[in-house]
């Protein structure tokens, strides 16, 4: 076994702390990896608080994972040593369901094993994420981080990117479509620069008024504050396409009647309570769809990572020692994030040597 230390919460009430824990030796198709950054996640805090039930303590999160190889098993084929790699949500699936055969992992239908919060699918035993200094996973869940990408604002986008990316294409957004973003946040702000890169013209949503000059610079077009409802009328029956990336429960008719005929919006945020019933006729009367999408497969990842580095994105981040996670949780609950927390995972190595 592999000693391994990292920062993990040991219920749903207390800070995360300091953990030691063991990962298993790399088999034949595993990749070991070095930690460098990983990214801060508001699905990592509603899991270590338990908002979505179904947290296994201790729980240890992360899954925006950027890292180096250190060790490959003898039958890895896609890596060696020295390269820089990254881990998303997902380190395992069947591999033989119908989603699994598509390259949908995520949809798995007995269920992926999430990077973190398991379960483990040989042992029962539970997953630990990226908030640590090292993890081995299979070379099939790991992913190229292409050259060009800062590492560390590349981390996001194994998680942010992806799930705002893969609806984005999924719904085929061309240039020239209208599509709306619904929450500048960590996914928010990327579904913002990717939508821009795709050709859309960008129309961002925010409760907060101070973002508008950020969301503009991010690739945005224009700026509504959602909470001005002649601001809000404005723009009635004409989107293609909406991301709502919202982490709370909130109206979803006032989005509905913006998209034009045949228009979609799509739910990626996860609140842990439902939001206000919808108002059948806002969807019936002009053939609306509304969706939902959950992060993206392996395989689009890896085509996601190589638009990002064909475009030059990467997430606007503010890295932070892994000593400050539990005071960047209470920034992303007051919105207060710009706009993704990275952990820079040195500083833990500063600790465990300590
Ligand atoms: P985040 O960085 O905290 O961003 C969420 C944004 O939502 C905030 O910045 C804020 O934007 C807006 N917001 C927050 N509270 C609000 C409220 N009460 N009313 C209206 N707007 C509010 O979170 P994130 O990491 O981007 O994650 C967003 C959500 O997506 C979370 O629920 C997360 O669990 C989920 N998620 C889903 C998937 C998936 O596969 N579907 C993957 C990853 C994350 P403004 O200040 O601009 O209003
Ligand atoms: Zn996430
Ligand atoms: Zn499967």
């Amino acid at each position: 076994m592999i000693k391994a230390f990292g920062y993990a919460a040991q219920d749903a009430t207390t800070p995360l702390a300091p953990f030691s824990f063991e990962r298993r030796d790399p088999r034949e198709r595993d990749v070991q990896i070095e930690i460098l950054y990983c990214g801060v996640c508001h699905s990592d805090l509603h899991t270590v608080r338990a908002e979505w039930g179904g947290t296994l303590y201790p729980c240890l999160p992360g899954h925006e994972i950027v890292g180096r190889v250190t060790r490959v098993g003898s039958h890895v084929q896609k890596f060696k040593t020295g390269d820089l790699v990254g881990v998303g949500c997902m380190v395992d699936s069947c591999r033989t369901c119908r989603s699994c055969r598509e390259g949908l992992e995520q949809y798995c239908e007995v269920g992926f094993t999430g990077t973190y919060n398991g379960p483990e699918q040989d042992t029962g035993g539970n997953t630990y994420g990226g908030y640590s200094d090292v993890i081995v996973v299979d070379e099939s869940f790991v992913l190229r981080v292409p050259d060009g990408l800062d590492p560390a604002a590349a981390a996001p986008l194994l998680c942010a990117g992806i799930t705002t990316y893969s609806p984005l294409r999924r719904w085929r957004v061309q240039p020239g479509q209208k599509v709306g973003v619904v929450g500048l946040g960590g996914l928010g702000h990327m579904a913002v620069k990717l939508a821009r890169a795709m050709g859309a013209h960008v129309v961002l949503f925010t409760t907060s008024p101070n973002k508008r000059e950020d969301a503009l610079a991010l690739g945005a077009h224009e700026v509504v504050v959602s909470r001005d409802s002649d601001a809000m009328k404005v723009h009635r029956n004409s989107f293609d396409f909406i991301l709502d990336t919202v982490a709370a429960p909130h109206d979803l008719d006032s989005y509905l009647v913006l998209l034009a005929r045949d228009g979609a919006m799509v739910l990626v945020g996860a609140p842990a309570e439902p939001h206000p019933a919808t108002t059948v006729f806002n969807l019936i009367m002009k053939r609306r769809q509304l969706a939902g999408s959950l992060i993206g497969g392996i395989a689009e990842t890896q085509e996601m990572l190589d638009f990002c580095a064909e475009h030059g994105i990467t997430a606007e981040i503010e890295v932070i020692p892994i000593q400050k996670v539990n005071e960047a949780y209470e920034r992303m609950l007051k919105s207060d994030v710009k706009y993704r927390f990275v952990i820079d995972m040195a500083s833990l190595k500063q600790e465990s040597a300590a």
